[in-house]
């Protein structure tokens, strides 16, 4: 599946089992949908990374990892098939990373419970469908962070991610219910 982020943002190839069309299109909206209603005051850490990302970014969606991540990014020597095939038809620059989706969907740096204003205004499995979102995309732009920052260590780029997931989520509450949920101490994950 092919997924276009905007206007100068890499083009995604979504690769996953055929029986998982639910990756393609949880990674779709997130990217297509979620992304483009965060303001720039949000974006703005990844704006670097997202201009600066290769031209096309092969993400290999799973259920799980066997070592537990949420994903990865694929050093240029360590890429699939299907990325280092495409490397070699196109003439734009290819990364690659993976991502958990299963695992994703039950990451809970901030648990349901303590949404506490949210539970009057909304209902759970629509606020479980916002994370869920939210959280995808916080994992790609982390990988897509250290695709771009092969030398940036791990704890800035988390830090980066894990504030981004607390001001997109914030953001995306109050796009659809009206109201700030003052989320803005960090995530602990
Ligand atoms: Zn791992
Ligand atoms: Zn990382």
């Amino acid at each position: 599946m092919l997924i276009r982020c905007g206007e100068n943002l890499p083009l995604v190839l979504a690769v996953y089992p055929r029986a998982n069309r639910k990756f393609g299109a949880a990674l779709k909206s997130a990217l297509s949908f979620r992304l483009p209603t965060l303001p720039e005051s949000v974006l703005k850490p990844y704006r670097e990374a997202l201009t600066q990302a290769p031209s096309v970014v092969v993400a290999d969606l799973r259920a799980y990892n066997p070592c537990d991540c949420l994903g990865h990014h694929h050093s240029p020597g360590a890429q699939s098939e299907v990325a280092t095939q495409l490397a070699q038809d196109t003439p734009g620059s290819v990364g690659e990373i993976d991502l958990a989706i299963e695992a994703i969907r039950g990451w809970e740096p901030r648990p349901i419970s303590s949404l506490a204003a949210a539970e009057s205004s909304a209902d759970e499995a629509d606020l479980r469908d916002v994370r869920f979102q939210t959280a995808v995309l916080t994992v790609f732009l982390h990988e897509l962070d250290h695709l771009t920052h092969p030398t940036r260590d791990e704890s800035t780029v988390r830090g980066e991610s894990d504030a981004f997931y607390v001001a997109a989520l914030d953001c995306a509450l109050s796009d659809r219910y009206g109201v700030s949920f003052g989320l803005e101490t960090p995530a602990t994950a």
